[in-house]
């Protein structure tokens, strides 16, 4: 093309893009707010496994009641740390791919616990995954918001999955005479915990976890019973590499790890519960172990250093892919 005709075509280019700004002035400031979250999923290697962390969501919970600390010294430390009673507190779970298995650690809460989690499904899919290509779940324990999603409409939502948790959990909570004698107000744990299992236990699905040791090559059980009779940690290794899937040995990062003494209303057997969660804590200050945890702010995945009578959460860098 001529030099002068390009010159004169770019120059009518520009005056109309300019007509058009000051036809519709201010549009550049006008697009409206999305409004929608980031899709719910962080990604990490493991040596070689693929570590996919999935939220399923938040959910406000008045900790300040819960944990067994004075409300207001609760409330005054949420409040050092810029948070609030109620806080929103991340509901995670965390899937592996093995090269060889595709394990997801918990399921989030389904229906179980409002609107505001149940976000599992869609997260999964937006990381890349499906729910049938999972071959195997582990259960930390069997709380409403660690199993509520492996079931929709009482159909398995997890179709080819085997289903693992430690078995005092299962005998606990899938007790219809525990049901019966528990008080109305904890009936509904044992409840959801049914209702999410039965359907696996049904189709020959359920396997409990009897002992401490490897499930999957890569991926070993060990009980820290406590917070459940038979909450189980998931130790992920790959490489040398290690992440441990701490579950719900800790709840409210901003007051526990300063304090792990503070126990909360959710534990089944306090003492037992503070002992496991200073046990693995110990143990990833002293070795430097990646650790996750269920209801830290998500992706939930760092490190635990110790400092004077507790722990500092230090959050993992953030990596992509490459
Ligand atoms: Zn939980």
């Amino acid at each position: 093309m001529h030099q002068l005709m390009q010159r004169t075509l770019l120059a009518a280019a520009l005056a109309a893009l300019a007509g058009s700004f000051v036809a519709a002035p201010g549009a550049l400031a006008a697009a409206p707010a999305v409004k929608t979250p980031a899709p719910g999923f962080y990604r990490i290697m493991v040596g070689d496994f693929e570590v996919t962390p999935i939220s399923d969501g938040t959910v406000d919970l008045p900790v300040d009641q819960l944990l067994h600390e004075k409300p207001e010294t609760t409330r005054a430390i949420l409040e050092k740390n810029f948070l609030k009673a109620p806080l929103e507190t991340s509901d995670n779970a965390y899937l592996v791919n093995t090269g060889s298995k595709l394990v997801l650690i918990d399921s989030g809460a389904g229906v179980l616990f409002g609107p505001t989690l149940g976000k599992f499904v869609n997260n999964l899919r937006a990381a890349g995954y499906r729910p049938e290509q999972v071959d195997e779940i582990y259960i930390t324990h069997m709380h409403g918001d660690h199993v509520g999603g492996l079931v929709s409409n009482g159909q398995r939502v997890f179709p080819n999955a085997i289903v693992r948790a430690g078995k005092a959990d299962a005998d606990f909570w899938l007790n219809k005479a525990n049901l019966d004698k528990a008080p109305a107000d904890k009936k509904g744990s044992f409840q959801g915990a049914m209702a999410a299992i039965n359907p696996y236990v049904q189709a020959g699905k359920f396997k409990p976890i009897e002992s401490n040791g490897e499930l999957t090559p890569g991926i070993s059980a060990l009980a820290t019973h406590g917070h459940t009779p038979g909450h189980t940690t998931y130790v992920v290794e790959s490489r040398g590499q290690k992440l441990v899937l701490m579950g719900d040995l800790i709840h409210v990062a901003a007051v526990q790890f300063d304090n792990p003494t503070v126990t909360i209303g959710f534990d089944s057997d306090e003492k037992a519960a503070y002992a496991s969660r200073k046990k693995v804590f110990d143990e990833a200050a002293r070795n430097g172990t990646l650790v996750a945890g269920a209801h830290l702010q998500f992706p939930g995945v760092g490190h635990i250093a110790s400092q004077g009578k507790g722990y500092k959460w230090i959050p993992v860098n953030y990596t992509q892919m490459r």
